[in-house]
């Protein structure tokens, strides 16, 4: 796979699929650029190199056609702030006004095209809108990993039709970090699985038993556990037809040899708020009307004091509904557990979604080893699964 630094981009015009699907308020201002900023480095060598750039990208999820509110035209400002340049925008992805300003694109120029999933042959994977976009530049980047998972238009399909496809700096750095909790991770080697439900984690839990030495499950997706081994978890959330599927993992852990961490204790409460009455329980033992929202003490001494002296940490998704401050504390006991095993050396992956908010609200963004941008690429991608954005750059 070519990559970003292999290439001298002097005199080309880089056709660029980043991932700017950011968060707007209603006044249209980005209210979160990690994305943006993720670009930066890529954009920069090839603006270096004396190259130019068109950015192509999707943001939100339109359904037919052009929204205002979905318009990448709402990032010029921002992106000229970024790039110290003006940035011209392309009000069309494709067509003539697209056309016109691509071949005229001088080195050290951007160019930004409107949204690609105003078209809905971007997710369909069409091959002729593909190829319209394929022709506006010289060379093909992909930068966008949060949608490697994904075979559409801009991210798979079009490197059919390009001469040189090359793999951008945060796509690279992705790879790279995944590989480094698949393949010889340090020991001892802790996951922290967390979140709403088991079924959507199922496989790479599966592909993590033969792995870790420690599997940490918190979250919504820990009372299907309690459940499954004959517990009362009140009115918490629970997959039913998962049971089965729970206790095998249990199973499973042990002859594995891979110490399973649940959370003992809940801080539980009668409704899904966060002013709601509260009390502490244990797992397996949660009165009738109320539910667990996040791990309680207990739980979080056993899980911080197994994580804090890991060399390798993966974590995805939170420990409780954090985005309720009542119920964040096991959420934010946990990231710092995990910014103490990196300051003592370990390697602490962060994947992306809401772990890696989590992560970033709390400030520790710049004290773990590496926050993801792309939460379902990256779990496909520990699943074993080939993701198509990166095969096609193969
Ligand atoms: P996921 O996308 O599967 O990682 O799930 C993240 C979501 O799970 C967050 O929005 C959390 O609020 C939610 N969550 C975490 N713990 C719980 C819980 N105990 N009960 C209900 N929702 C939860």
């Amino acid at each position: 796979m070519k990559t970003i630094n292999d290439y001298n981009f002097a005199g080309k015009k880089a056709l660029i699929r980043v991932d700017f699907n950011v968060p707007l308020n209603a006044q249209f201002e980005v209210t979160d650029d990690t994305r943006i900023r993720a670009t930066v480095p890529t954009i920069t060598k090839i603006l270096n190199d004396g190259g130019s750039v068109i950015l192509m990208s999707h943001l939100g999820r339109p359904k037919t056609g052009p929204e205002e509110k979905y318009s990448l035209k709402h990032l010029v400002k921002p992106l000229e702030a970024t790039f110290g340049r003006p940035v011209k925008f392309a009000d069309d992805c494709i067509g003539e006004q697209a056309t016109t300003l691509a071949a005229s694109l001088k080195a050290g120029e951007i160019l930004l095209l409107e949204n690609l999933r105003f078209y809905k042959e971007e997710e369909k994977g069409d091959a002729a809108f593909a190829q319209k976009l394929a022709a506006l530049g010289e060379v093909y980047v992909n930068d966008a990993f949060g949608t490697a998972h994904r075979a559409h238009a801009s991210t798979a399909i079009i490197a059919q039709f390009v001469s040189e496809k090359i793999c951008g700096l945060v796509m690279q750095a992705e790879l790279d970090n995944a590989q480094k909790v698949l393949e010889n991770a340090a020991k001892p080697y802790t996951a922290i699985m967390g979140g709403a439900k088991i079924s959507d984690k199922i496989l790479i839990i599966e592909r993590l038993l033969d792995r870790v030495d420690n599997l940490i499950i918190g979250g919504g997706m820990a009372y299907t556990f309690f459940k499954a081994q004959g517990g009362n978890i009140g009115n918490s959330l629970v997959e039913a037809d998962k049971l089965d599927l729970a206790n095998e993992l249990i199973i499973k852990a042990k002859e594995k040899g891979v110490n399973l961490l649940l959370p003992v204790d809940s801080l539980v409460a009668d409704a899904f708020k966060n002013d709601a009455n509260t009390q502490l329980a244990d797992n397996s033992a949660i009165p009738d009307g109320y539910m667990g929202l996040d791990i309680g003490p207990k739980a979080i001494e056993a899980f911080v004091a197994v994580i804090k002296d890991s060399k390798t940490v993966l974590w995805n998704g939170p420990m409780g509904v954090f985005e309720m401050p009542n119920f964040a504390k096991g959420t934010e006991s946990v990231a710092r557990a995990v910014v103490e095993a990196t300051k003592k050396g370990g390697f602490s992956l962060i994947g992306g979604g809401d772990s890696a908010a989590a992560v970033n609200s709390l400030g520790f963004g710049d004290d773990v080893s590496y926050v993801s941008t792309g939460g379902g690429a990256l779990l496909e991608y520990m699943e074993g699964k080939v993701l198509p954005g990166v095969a096609a750059l193969q």
